[in-house]
């Protein structure tokens, strides 16, 4: 991080700042006998970024305490039992592009660890489906293991839908039961899980943070926001710039010809596995589609409504460039509990977003600090003159995983996790570091004065 602009450089406890040592440190011990302090490393949210960094911490020997408001995990934005999981490959390949990649293979590994160690007869994490990105064009990017190029033709023939557009073809794409998925990170022996706890505030008291809820008060040395939306309500937390947008999926019996694959349009057509019994009891496998999902900016309300469904509908009729498909599901009926009885069912959540659709993921920055000493970036006075960049000590957040939460969560936990315990993880992550660094929209907000005509 030597090269880090001053407001970018991290703390000098921090790993990412230090040389490594070949010595494990007191924060790191992997016994079970760790000591009172290094137990209070307490996670806000049982989302799937709280339960994504709880388990990454948890199988590096730290001890974890995870809080949530709700009586389970995935209570909130990672209640989705279908997401997809695909890379986000953009044509110039850049950071974020390449952050999307790796964040898609490291979640697809843990998930096959998980599968391979969950219990017969569970429910499955995941399933492969493979997913076809519709492009108008996509002779112009580059080639990528992670994809093929798919024609027209070929994209019709892979569907069995009369497509308007070819585009790339993600083989290893699936979907996700995120709450099965946070369940199973959670069971650790090193993670203790405690529900039903509403965290309001969170305030320094001599050298600790106070973690203040409506029943218990915490103490802990090191405390990770990872409350989703719910980060914006503490104090000085909207510098993060965290935009509710509320979604809703809509699931419903698959029209023949069935999917094989998922297709990504403005929508997501995921093309379910299900088992069901027919009359002599005999188990058939049957389809159903999860079309995915609305995005409305203007709504922080998690509850399911039928315009939702319907635009759900009209969406996947769009990028299956088929129309009247959904015709009897469509049609209008103000009886909520009668609307669409093709509709087998729908969610509801809100998803925690960022300007520019990557997580926040560090140490706390010191907003005070920042705005005293960056508010005038945009005069272009040389970095030297600017002093090191100061953070609230053992404060951290992972959070605007935004609609992409299962390709980013994993690489970013990692990331925030080798920060907490004071690992490198080596030049390619600094550079990620930075990317996903919590006062980067306050600083391109100083820096993008200076295009402000000036008055007279
Ligand atoms: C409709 C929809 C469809 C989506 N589809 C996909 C998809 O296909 N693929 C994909 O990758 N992503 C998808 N996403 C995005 C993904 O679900 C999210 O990015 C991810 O789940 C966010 O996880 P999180 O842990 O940050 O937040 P959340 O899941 O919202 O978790 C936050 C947790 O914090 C708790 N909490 C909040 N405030 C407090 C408090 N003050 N005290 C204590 N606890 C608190 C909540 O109860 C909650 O459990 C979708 C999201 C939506 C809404």
């Amino acid at each position: 991080m030597s090269d880090s602009p001053p407001w970018f450089k991290l703390p000098t406890h921090s790993g990412l700042a230090q040389p490594v040592s070949n010595e494990p440190s007191t924060n790191t011990s992997t016994t079970d006998n760790d000591s009172a302090s290094d137990k209070a490393l307490v996670i806000i949210g049982a989302g799937l970024a709280g339960c994504a960094l709880a388990h990454t911490l948890a199988s590096k020997g730290q001890r974890v305490t995870v809080l949530d408001s709700a009586s389970e995990a995935a209570s909130a934005a990672s209640g989705n039992t279908a997401a997809l999981l695909r890379p986000h490959i953009t044509r110039e390949g850049n950071l974020a592009s390449r952050f999307s990649a790796s964040g898609f293979l490291e979640t697809l590994s843990v998930l096959k660890t998980l599968e391979a160690s969950n219990k017969p007869g569970k429910r499955p994490v995941f399933h492969t489906c493979g997913a076809l990105h519709l492009l108008e064009r996509s002779d112009d990017y580059p080639e990528h293991p992670l994809y093929r190029h798919v024609s027209k033709q070929s994209a019709r023939t892979l569907t069995g839908y009369p497509l308007a557009t070819g585009g790339l073809y993600y083989p290893d794409a699936c979907y996700v039961n995120v709450p099965v998925l946070c369940q199973l990170l959670l069971q650790h022996p090193r993670i203790d899980f405690i529900t039903g706890i509403q965290v309001h505030s969170i305030d320094r008291v001599a050298n600790q943070w106070q973690i203040n809820s409506d029943k218990t008060n915490y103490q802990a040395s090191r405390v990770v926001l990872a409350n989703g939306t719910g980060i914006s309500s503490f104090n000085a937390m909207q510098e993060l710039t965290l935009q509710p947008v509320r979604g809703q999926t809509t699931r419903i019996e698959a029209p023949c010809p069935k999917l094989t694959v998922a297709v990504c349009g403005s929508h997501t057509v995921i093309p379910l596995q299900t088992d069901s019994k027919d009359q002599s009891q005999q188990l058939q496998q049957t389809q159903q589609w999860q079309i995915s999902a609305t995005y409305d900016r203007q709504s922080s309300n998690a509850t399911t409504d039928h315009a939702d469904d319907v635009a759900n509908l009209t969406a996947a009729e769009q990028s299956l460039n088929s129309k009247d498909v959904f015709t009897a599901a469509k049609r209008t009926n103000t009886d909520p509990t009668t609307a669409c009885s093709d509709i087998e069912s729908h969610w509801a959540g809100v998803r925690a977003t960022t300007p520019d659709r990557l997580p926040v993921v560090g140490h706390l920055p010191d907003f005070t600090f920042y705005h005293m000493h960056y508010h005038d970036l945009h005069h272009g006075k040389p970095e030297a003159l600017y002093p090191d960049a100061q953070y609230q000590p053992g404060l951290y957040v992972l959070g605007g995983l935004g609609s992409r939460g299962l390709s980013v969560a994993f690489i970013a936990a990692r990331l925030l996790a080798a920060q907490i315990l004071g690992k490198n993880t080596g030049s390619t992550d600094d550079s990620l570091y930075t990317l996903l660094h919590p006062a980067r929209f306050l600083i391109r907000r100083s820096k993008r004065r200076l295009s402000t005509p000036r008055p007279g």
